[in-house]
């Protein structure tokens, strides 16, 4: 028998608890018989439809014009394969588990600070997607203009960013950001279309994927042959010894200028940072104190921040196709 389940994450106009996967970093992951397998789509390209529904100056031709641009950008990734297909306007909201993948506006009542929202419906028995729907929050005002519009938040962000999700990434921790008077959060620099708050309305910078927004695609949806292509690095944080569960880990190309995160994610310290060009890399390890858990983990308890950031002693040789030796990165406390 095949039970239906969902996940939701989001993007947030500001600081904001969200329901995401406990397991969720760059990939999300469905417990299939108690074992966590990523989500992804097992069969493309994935057809999706656009809901019939205008909203305040944008309509539905609009989303569909968006959300088209947004899967060609995504396809466009290096050593990814990625397709979809546009299967026509249907007057069905973007909700789980009616059959059908829909993209378009509907009002996100009981979420005030939610952009938009991406929610899936996965089969239980292989962790395949069957379903996911993107719902961009009729509450805030919305702009196509090309060239952003300072009052109005930008649709083409949001769709790339929902587009991600539909495809299985979670959210990136490659940000920086300050608390605001009002105890929120915002947004000074992020590397990473994936990280879960928007810029603020008038911003079009997130058009475009980052280099950590490719990896995570390449490494979900490799090419065929490109495990050959890409590596990654792996090791361990820990402090006194033991495990830090948690910790943010970065790996910076200092010939590209690229950077890439990931996520300590056993209590042993264990990361794997995939998806990565071959190359020397600088790596970091740091809290995550910079953003707000629960737009990661759902279990927030388990992630230790008492940790000063701390670099790998030594540059680190990713090969083509393989792992980098295993890197050992000690922390101490703050
Ligand atoms: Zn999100």
């Amino acid at each position: 028998m095949t039970r239906w389940r969902g996940v939701v994450v989001g993007i947030v106009a500001a600081c904001f608890a969200l329901a995401a996967d406990p397991r969720a970093y760059l990939k999300l992951g469905a417990d299939v018989n108690g074992s966590v397998v990523a989500l992804k789509w097992a069969d493309q390209p994935v057809r999706y439809f656009v809901a019939n529904r205008d909203a305040a100056g944008v309509t539905a031709v609009d989303v569909q014009r968006l959300a088209a641009d947004a899967f060609a950008t995504w396809a466009a990734v290096p050593h990814a394969t990625v397709s979809s297909e546009f299967a026509g306007f249907v007057d069905a909201p973007p909700v789980s588990d009616d059959g059908v993948s829909v993209i378009g506006f509907t009002a996100l009542a009981g979420a005030p600070f939610t952009l938009a929202s991406t929610s899936f419906t996965v089969d239980d028995g292989t962790g395949a997607l069957r379903e996911a729907d993107i719902a961009v929050n009729t509450s805030f005002d919305w702009s196509t203009a090309p060239g952003g519009d300072a009052a109005h938040y930008d649709l083409g962000f949001a769709l790339l960013h929902g587009i991600g999700h539909l495809y299985g990434l979670g959210h990136s921790g490659l940000v920086e950001t300050e608390l605001t008077t009002e105890g929120r959060r915002r947004v000074l620099a992020k590397d990473a279309v994936m990280f879960p708050i928007a810029f603020p309305p008038g911003a079009v910078s997130d058009r475009t994927l980052d280099a950590d927004d490719a990896a995570g695609l390449a490494d979900l949806y490799p090419a065929t042959g490109e495990r050959r292509v890409l590596g990654s690095i792996t090791g361990r944080v820990t402090r006194d010894g033991a495990g830090i569960f948690g910790a943010h880990v970065t790996a910076f190309n200092p010939s590209t200028g690229s950077i890439v995160g990931s996520f300590t994610l056993s209590n042993d310290g264990t990361f794997v940072i995939s998806g990565l060009e071959p190359g020397l890399y600088v790596v970091r390890a740091e809290p995550l104190d910079d953003e707000d858990l629960a737009s990661f983990f759902d279990d927030t308890s388990a992630v230790d921040i008492d940790f000063q950031p701390a670099f790998a002693p030594h540059l680190v040789a990713v090969p083509a196709g393989g792992s980098s030796a295993r890197l050992d990165i000690r922390v101490t406390r703050k």
